[in-house]
């Protein structure tokens, strides 16, 4: 089983020439590609395995700024209207609704990082609300149960992460772009130190610029061009259940489980923060830089096994340009997940939730989520081969302002002013010794 997704067809071959082409359609490549073609530039969208099947499918759909850290939040504030904004234009519906967030506690803590946070980003114009006990007995009365306290952001909302980018995709087309399936990229060419085609499998693509939003495949391509990337990846196990139950809220976070509706009426089921950590030749040269997140979070994670190795998307090794590369091998990362973690996030969504105990289980997956060392993206225009930008390291959260960074993107290649302040998303961040922030949240 592995996650739901819609599926369509699209070009069977790239074409010999564009004026942008982006690698990797996942909601990142998706969405910069949509903004582009909708500009009029003759884009070209790479996908080597299907639209969106890696983590922009796994996911759980939440749309936030509710907890963002505070270099995250004008981009998802706008990536809110965005998806609005797309929806409109697309004509078709990708399960975005503004359906509000709920988060209960019974930890004082927690409930005073979360109003901390709150007085921060009432501040910058986000409607979060604390919820009293008495509050969060009445918006979590499908629980059952009594809470110290909660919050609630009206404005946030979920979209639906098996429809999201394979209509997006659709709306490139919609605008005069080009998106081809099963058509890896296998690396870049130059001129003069600029970009001068994209080598695929399928051929060669003259152009001059290119958007790398290739998720937890970016490190090892980059490493191709000499371009260091400190990206690592964890494993999370994520299942759904059948339809049918009303009652449970649209989106709920808790300490022991989160619930999500889908458009569908299915629930997915998880546990924050929780991840296997599998060993690649990436983690193993990136291991420094990434400690201190590891260590902030060492109790959510569990020592995994060697399917990411085997998988090839971190490694660290060249590849040539005219033999089959490690993304032809693998079309779609498709982790297994854990057993013992899909059984005891089932168990705890029942024991909380009445209203999901006679709900079957329909599917269960697991994805690889892409993290830079400071949980903060980067999405960067000059990282050290002009007409080559990056868009990755979305880092767990990247699902809800996928149309905002795609947006950056497009703003990068035509050089028109960003939408919001992009600064903070830059590489070069990692060279300094000012990095070292751990996002919060
Ligand atoms: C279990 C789970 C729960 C999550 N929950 C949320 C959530 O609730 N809200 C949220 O905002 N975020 C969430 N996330 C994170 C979110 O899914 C990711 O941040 C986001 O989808 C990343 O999008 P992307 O486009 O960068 O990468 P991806 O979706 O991974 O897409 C990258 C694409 O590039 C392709 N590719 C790579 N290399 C090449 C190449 N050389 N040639 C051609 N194609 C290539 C891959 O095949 C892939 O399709 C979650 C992630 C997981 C796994």
């Amino acid at each position: 089983m592995t996650a739901p997704l819609l599926k369509f067809e699209f070009a069977k071959t790239p074409p010999q020439s564009a004026d942008c082409v982006i690698i990797g359609a996942g909601i990142v490549g998706v969405s910069a590609a949509y903004w582009l073609a909708r500009a009029g530039m003759n884009v070209v969208l790479l996908e080597k395995g299907v639209v969106g099947a890696e983590q922009s499918s796994r996911n759980w759909g939440w749309c936030r700024q509710q907890n963002r850290d505070a270099r995250e939040l004008p981009l998802s504030t706008r990536s809110l209207s965005l998806w609005e904004e797309m929806t409109r234009d697309i004509g078709a519906d990708m399960g975005f609704r503004r359906c509000g967030l709920l988060y209960l506690s019974n930890s004082e803590a927690e409930i005073e990082g979360w109003a901390t946070w709150g007085r921060y980003a009432r501040g910058e114009g986000v409607d979060t609300r604390m919820l009293t006990a008495q509050e969060a007995a009445i918006r979590g009365s499908a629980t059952g149960q009594s809470w110290r306290g909660g919050v609630w952001s009206p404005s946030d909302g979920t979209a639906d992460p098996s429809r999201a980018a394979p209509l997006i995709a659709r709306g490139v087309v919609k605008h005069g772009g080009t998106v081809v399936q099963h058509c890896a990229a296998r690396g870049i060419e130059t001129e003069a130190g600029t970009v001068s085609a994209v080598v695929t499998e399928a051929g060669v693509i003259r152009t001059r610029q290119v958007v790398l939003s290739g998720g937890a495949w970016a490190a090892s391509f980059l490493h191709q061009l000499g371009i260091s990337f400190p990206q690592s990846s964890v494993r999370s196990s994520i299942l759904s259940v059948a339809p049918g139950a009303e009652q449970v809220p649209a989106a709920l976070h808790t300490k022991d489980v989160s619930v999500t509706r889908r458009l569908d009426g299915s629930y997915t089921l998880a546990i924050s923060g929780r991840s296997h950590v599998d060993l690649t030749p990436g983690m193993l040269h990136g291991a420094g830089k990434f400690l201190p997140m590891f260590l902030k979070r060492w109790r959510a994670l569990s020592v995994g096994g060697a399917q990411a190795w085997r998988a090839g998307f971190d490694s660290r090794g060249h590849w040539a340009l005219d033999q089959i590369t490690p993304m032809e091998r693998m079309r779609v990362l498709d982790p297994r997940p854990s057993a013992k973690l899909i059984a005891q996030t089932l168990e705890r969504a029942r024991a909380l939730l009445p209203g999901l105990r006679d709900r079957p289980v329909q599917a269960q997956w697991a994805g690889y989520i892409d993290s830079t060392p400071d949980g903060v993206p980067v999405i960067d225009a000059d990282i050290g081969l002009p007409g080559l930008a990056l868009a990755a390291g979305l880092s767990g959260h990247g699902f809800g302002i996928g149309p905002g960074v795609g947006h950056l993107m497009a703003d990068f290649v035509l050089g028109r002013p960003p939408i919001t302040s992009a600064e903070q998303y830059r590489l070069s961040r990692f060279k300094d010794s000012q990095w070292g922030k751990v996002s919060k949240f």
